[in-house]
This record gives structure tokens, C-alpha cells and sequence, in this order.
């Protein structure tokens, strides 16, 4: 899964590039405009009060810019980021240390936050909170803990995942944002400048949009996809990269006009063969496509949704009309007479 050009999850080749791309500030971010105004309020607000600001928890899939958005806010409030991970923090004396050595102000960044151990947690509560740890001193019957504080920071918590995140977390940031999917306008001024960052000769505006409208929504999987086309309008049309040519380059990564690829199809496939189109709850649709069901529920399910394919209804997903005739399959009469409006529809 993880070689699909469609992928938005990041990979070792998408890294330095991906540095590169990353947008500095918030005028250069692309879209999320009610997430940026509102920033934009609190970041001054805090520059005003010479305060550090209050803690964010950014979630939405991968590749959306939650990570590029936490080095912004740090660099917008004039400070440091430093950048870890919830897996990565294996103990709580790590991120005690971790918390003892910043400096005042700084952004920490801890992206996949709902995969830190509840012994961790705990650490980060008083950290949040009153910026102070609390330190065991002793062992056995005579310990006692010990609360020292630490420089007040800013934590950025980043989650594709915001179902699993523990109340007691969730309760203590205080702004919380969702990212949504982009828009195929947005993600054309997206792949526009790193076209020229990545001095593409020639970025013919269709050939932006093609890219942009193929590309789920997700600004990783956009400049992944201007990459390939880049290289295939070098070879076979002397730079000049043509919405003729982004359609071959993606037709030849296998990713159809939708930004569908085989796993995307090979998913709906077996939700109509093998469940005539559904309800399929997660965990069956997971063992039946050989995928994890984290992934198909925060990577591949929140473009099919968008697209209209795929909805979530209290008994398991469902395929839409408009995914059967995608699929070149007769619909059960009972699907082809539902447009949908009689389903509950159940929040991301
Ligand atoms: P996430 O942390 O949500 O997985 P990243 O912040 O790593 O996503 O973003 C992935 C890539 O997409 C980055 O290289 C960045 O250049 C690009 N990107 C993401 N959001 C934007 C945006 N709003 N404007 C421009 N580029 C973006």
C-alpha cells in the first residue's frame, strides 16, 4: 500500500521534498481559511501579552498540512519547534526530559498524539496544565513526588485519529481544530508554487488543475503526483507540463480521473461483490481487503465519503449509487432508489 502515488501517508522519498514545499508562513498556506483567520487572532493576541500560546490539537488525515501549520505557528510566534512523536516517546522520564529542556516559549510538536502510553500522558497533564512535572524521589514505602517546573511552552498535538485520544487530553488544549480536505482550486495554487519551487519549466495552469483535482483532497499526495508528472513531461514533452500530460503520467501511476487507484477499487469491489454494497462494518471490510482498519477508516475512507461513494451509516459503511455506476455495476433496487437522504449520516 504504502508505494500507491495515492498514498497520503509520507514516505522516505516524499521527506526532503517535502521540507522543501513546506509553506513558512501563514499568508503562504493554502486554504484552511477559517482555521488561519482564527490563528491569526490568537498568535498576535499572545505577541501582544508576551505570552506563549495556548495548546493546539490539529487532527484530520495525513497529508493535509498539520505539521507544516505547527512549524508555522512557532515561526509566527517567533519561537523554536521542537518535533517528536507519540510513538516515540517510550517513556515518561523521556518526555520529562524532553519538557525540562525546552526553552521558554517554544512549540512542542507531537505528532500521532493519541498514540502516547496513558504513563506518558500523565506526564504531559501537570506539564499542560501548570507547566511543572511531577518527579518520584524514592522508592517503596518512603517515596514521595516532587513537582518542578519546566519553561512554559506551547504543545501542538497532531492526530489523524481523534476518536482515540483520551478525554483527560482532549479537555486540556485549549483550540482545537479540524483540517478539511482541499479543495481542487486550492490544491491547484498548491502544486502552482511548488511547480516553481521545484522549477518545473513549463506548469501550464490545466495541467495544475488536473493534478489538483486527482489528488484526494491532500496536498502531499498533490506535489507527490506534480513530481511524477514533472519527470514524465521532461521525457516526452520537453518540460512543458500539459494537462495532457499530467492525464498520462497518473493514467501510468494507475490513478484514474477520480484520483482512484486499484486498492480503491479492489475496496468498493469487494463491499459490492461480497456484501452487495453494504452495511460492512469496519473490522469486516478490513479483513476481507487485507488492510488495517485505522488506515482504511483515516486514510483512504475520507476521500471516498467526499467523492460521494462511501457513507457511514450506524450499521457500517455503504456504497452510493453514485460508486456502483462508477464501478460499472447494477445497483440492488434497493440502493438505486435510496439517494441517500433516508441514511443517517454520521460525523467524520
Ligand atoms: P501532515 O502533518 O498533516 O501529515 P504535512 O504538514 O507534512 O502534513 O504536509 C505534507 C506536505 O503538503 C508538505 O510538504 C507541505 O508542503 C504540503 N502542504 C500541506 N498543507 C499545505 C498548505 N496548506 N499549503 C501549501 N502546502 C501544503
Amino acid at each position: 500500500m504504502d508505494d500507491r502515488i495515492v498514498s497520503s501517508l509520507s514516505r522516505e522519498d516524499d521527506q526532503s521534498v517535502e521540507t522543501s514545499l513546506r509553506p513558512r508562513t501563514l499568508r503562504e498556506y493554502v486554504g484552511q481559511t477559517e482555521v488561519k483567520e482564527s490563528l491569526s487572532i490568537y498568535i498576535q493576541a499572545a505577541l501582544a501579552r508576551h505570552e506563549p500560546l495556548d495548546h493546539i490539537l490539529l487532527y484530520g488525515p495525513p497529508g493535509l498540512g498539520k505539521t507544516t501549520l505547527a512549524a508555522i505557528v512557532a515561526a509566527e510566534m517567533g519561537q523554536n519547534i521542537r518535533i517528536t512523536s507519540g510513538p516515540a516517546i517510550e517513556k515518561p522520564g523521556d518526555l520529562a526530559a524532553m519538557l525540562s529542556n525546552l526553552s521558554e516559549g517554544d512549540v512542542l510538536f507531537i505528532d500521532e498524539i493519541h498514540r502516547l502510553s496513558r504513563a506518558v500522558e500523565e506526564v504531559l497533564y501537570p506539564a499542560m496544565e501548570d507547566f511543572a512535572i511531577d518527579i518520584m524521589i524514592g522508592k517503596g514505602p518512603t517515596a514521595r513526588s516532587l513537582r518542578v517546573p519546566v519553561p512554559r511552552f506551547t504543545l501542538i498535538g497532531a492526530t489523524t485519529r481523534f476518536g482515540m485520544l483520551s478525554a483527560p487530553l482532549r479537555d486540556r488544549f485549549g483550540i482545537v481544530y479540524r483540517l478539511e480536505l482541499y479543495t481542487p482550486e486550492e490544491l491547484s495554487a498548491i502544486v502552482t508554487r511548488s511547480a516553481g519551487l521545484l522549477k518545473v519549466k513549463q506548469a501550464e495552469p490545466e495541467g495544475m488543475l488536473e493534478i489538483a483535482r486527482r489528488s484526494r483532497g491532500t496536498p502531499r499526495i498533490a506535489n507527490r503526483m506534480l513530481r511524477r508528472a514533472r519527470d514524465y513531461a521532461d521525457v516526452m514533452n520537453d518540460g512543458v507540463l500539459s494537462a495532457r500530460m499530467a492525464d498520462e503520467a497518473l493514467l501510468m501511476n494507475g490513478v484514474d480521473g477520480l484520483g482512484l487507484d486499484k486498492t480503491d477499487r479492489a475496496m468498493l469491489a469487494s463491499m459490492m461483490d461480497k456484501f452487495g454494497g453494504g452495511p460492512v462494518g469496519l473490522d469486516t471490510l478490513a479483513a476481507t481487503t487485507g488492510e488495517d482498519p485505522g488506515t482504511i477508516e483515516s486514510v483512504y475512507e475520507p476521500y471516498l465519503m467526499q467523492i460521494g461513494f462511501i457513507m457511514r451509516t450506524p450499521r457500517g459503511r455503504i456504497c452510493t449509487p453514485a460508486a456502483w455506476s462508477y464501478m460499472k455495476r447494477e445497483a440492488p433496487k434497493a440502493v438505486a432508489a435510496d439517494d441517500g437522504t433516508e441514511q443517517t449520516r454520521m460525523e467524520l
